[in-house]
């Protein structure tokens, strides 16, 4: 299960960082590291911290956007210090683990961490299913980054290091949507929402970020997002032939 979960960074200043979080991950038999847009990487510092896990940093996928590092992901989880405000679901580490063993079909699994000063962006926050808090003394729960990261793949090593999780038998089409094909099933419906005038340009933003939510808490399956689309398409079919026959 360790290999199926991708520890992701989002816009790290410090290169110190990233190197002690790859070194967090692999003590915890993580080995999947992503990293967004990271400022000033590769670097030294990185390399010196990472200490013996600079393999985690040789193969690590750096991408340019946020989008592109989950795009395969079934299950992604954002990590935040703040407990209020957040747009979807709030778990601790070991909540995460048994949502983990009770999915064992939605993985890839993301996991987001922010950016050192400001945590996630609202754009990221909102593309998470859940939001893990580590518990922290509320007047100061910050912790440093690569800290946040051992606390967490410490909770997954305790889960998941010693027994492998039976993979429920599922047939293809109940598998979860990835990522890129809720996209496209967000794509698909704004293209219609425009072409029945339903969506207002004053309002796009709005009512885009809304359909996001909704359509990430459905955990759509394979067959479910070909109804969806199928429908889709019926509209603007029939938008189509509506047209032509005025
Ligand atoms: N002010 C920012 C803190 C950023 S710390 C915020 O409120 O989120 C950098 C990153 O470390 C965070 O984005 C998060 O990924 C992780 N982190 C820090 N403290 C955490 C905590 N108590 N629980 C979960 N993640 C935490």
């Amino acid at each position: 299960m360790l290999e199926n979960i991708r520890v992701i960074l989002s816009h790290t200043t410090h290169p110190g960082n990233v190197g002690a979080a790859a070194r967090a991950m692999k003590v915890m038999g993580l080995s999947k590291l992503g990293l967004v847009n990271p400022k000033r990487y590769p670097s030294a510092e990185a390399t010196e911290r990472a200490s013996r896990a600079t393999d985690i940093l040789a193969s690590a996928q750096v991408s340019s956007s946020i989008e592109e590092a989950v795009a395969d992901c079934r299950l992604i989880v954002g990590t935040s210090a703040r407990t209020r405000s957040l747009p979807s679901k709030l778990i601790t580490p070991r909540e995460l683990t048994e949502i983990i063993q009770q999915n064992p079909e939605r993985y890839p699994v993301a996991l987001l961490f922010g950016t050192e000063n400001s945590g996630l962006t609202n754009e990221e926050l909102h593309m998470c299913h859940y939001h893990v808090c580590i518990p922290t003394n509320p007047e100061y729960s910050s912790l440093n980054l690569a800290s946040a990261v051992q606390l967490i793949a410490y909770e997954l090593r305790l889960a998941f290091a010693e027994f492998d999780v039976p993979s429920q038998r599922i047939t293809e089409n109940e598998v979860p949507i990835t990522r890129e094909q809720l996209n496209g099933v967000l794509q698909h419906f704004d293209q219609v929402m425009r072409h029945t005038g339903y969506i207002q340009p004053q309002q796009e933003k709005q009512i885009n970020i809304r359909m996001n939510r909704l359509l990430s808490k459905a955990d759509i399956t394979q067959s479910e997002m070909n109804i969806l689309r199928g429908f889709l398409r019926s509209v603007l079919n029939y938008c189509d032939k509506h047209k032509s026959n005025k």
